[in-house]
């Protein structure tokens, strides 16, 4: 029984369905090439993260693919629905990467908000010279504590960024299509649990009220931004806004356009429109701070989904 791990997986995972009696390839075979490796291969499980896409051709072209794994959250790039109706189980692993999301996202406040990520880049080449002029360039840093942060998007990341945000001292508002008033859980170290009720608002408020701004929804249905130029107008001057969930969630020219005018203060952003080749003007625009899609890459998410992935291998297979 062969499976094909096509973008990796962690050492753990490996390990787990290899004591089921899988035989697991790692070698990357191009999207191209694929349903030949799979069929020439007697291949009967296809493993993705986000860069390998199993579209309705390749499931046709596979009829002995029995399932195909996503070691993440989203499956937009499987068909899913087609897979399934052709008998080949689709899963992901949805849980396993909320709380290195969410951290990613904390990271990204802490740096937009004290100019790190730019300052960091100009310290190689111009901190011996021009340490006094950086250093009085990024004397404008605020502090997180006490700034209200707007989560739009209340599941699992969601409620994990509000925990960290909330034991940062921020005020947290939520907004979802699904409001629940179910309280986020902080575990404290030593000191037990805290249930904290966070206020679900609408999105006016989300807009009107927030210092800081991060999506965590689906990519949408009908494909459009949850934060077009209407939105943006809304928020507060000097917003800064975070986009780990989905490229397009925030319409990025509008944004781009929100930023030039001084609107927007910052943005950082970990998914694009268009990867792996996101437009590069969007990368290079000042106020951008940007990350090539990162948020579950730490070694413990990678571990949890690896072995995620085993579980849910035994049971499809019924071993
Ligand atoms: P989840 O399903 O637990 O939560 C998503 C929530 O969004 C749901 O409660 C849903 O009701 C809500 N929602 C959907 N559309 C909405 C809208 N238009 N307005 C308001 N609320 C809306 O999902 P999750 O596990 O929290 O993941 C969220 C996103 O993070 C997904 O898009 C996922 O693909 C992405 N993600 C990114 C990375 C990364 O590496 N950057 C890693 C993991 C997940």
């Amino acid at each position: 029984m062969k499976i094909l791990a096509n973008d990796g997986i962690d050492a753990g995972g490996k390990k787990a369905l290899e004591a089921l009696g899988f035989t697991v390839i790692t070698e990357k075979v191009a999207q191209d090439q694929l349903a030949n490796a799979i069929n020439s291969e007697n291949i009967i499980g296809l493993l993705v993260r986000s860069a390998t896409t199993a579209r309705k051709d390749l499931i046709d072209a596979c009829p002995n693919l029995k399932f195909i794994g996503r070691g993440g959250v989203g499956i937009d790039n499987i068909d899913a629905e087609y897979a399934r109706s052709k008998g080949v189980a689709v899963f992901n692993t949805p849980a396993s990467s909320s709380q290195s999301v969410a951290e990613l996202v904390m990271s990204l406040m802490f740096a937009a908000s004290r100019g790190i990520y730019d300052a960091g880049t100009h310290m190689p080449s111009k901190g011996g010279e021009e340490f006094e002029a950086l250093k009085k360039k990024y004397a404008k840093g605020i502090e997180l504590r006490g700034k209200t942060i707007g989560i739009v998007g209340f599941g699992r990341i969601g409620r994990s960024l509000a925990s960290y945000a909330l034991g940062c001292g921020m005020k947290v508002i939520a907004f979802d299509m699904f409001p629940s008033d179910a309280p986020v859980t902080l575990h404290i170290e030593g000191h037990g649990a805290v249930e904290v009720k966070v206020p679900m608002v609408d999105m006016d408020t989300i807009l009107s009220q927030s210092d800081f701004i991060s999506l965590h929804v689906p990519k949408q249905a009908n494909g459009a931004a949850v934060l077009g130029e209407q939105e943006l107008a809304k928020c507060k001057k000097g917003v800064i806004l975070i986009n780990t969930s989905r490229g397009g969630v925030i319409d990025e020219s509008a944004l781009m356009n929100s930023i030039n005018a001084g609107h927007v203060g910052a943005a950082a952003l970990d998914v694009f429109v268009g990867e792996p080749k996101p437009n590069v003007q969007l990368l290079s625009q000042k106020g951008i701070l940007s990350t090539p899609h990162i948020g579950a890459s730490t070694n413990e998410a990678q571990e949890r989904i690896g072995l995620e992935i085993a579980e849910r291998v035994k049971e499809i297979m019924k071993l």
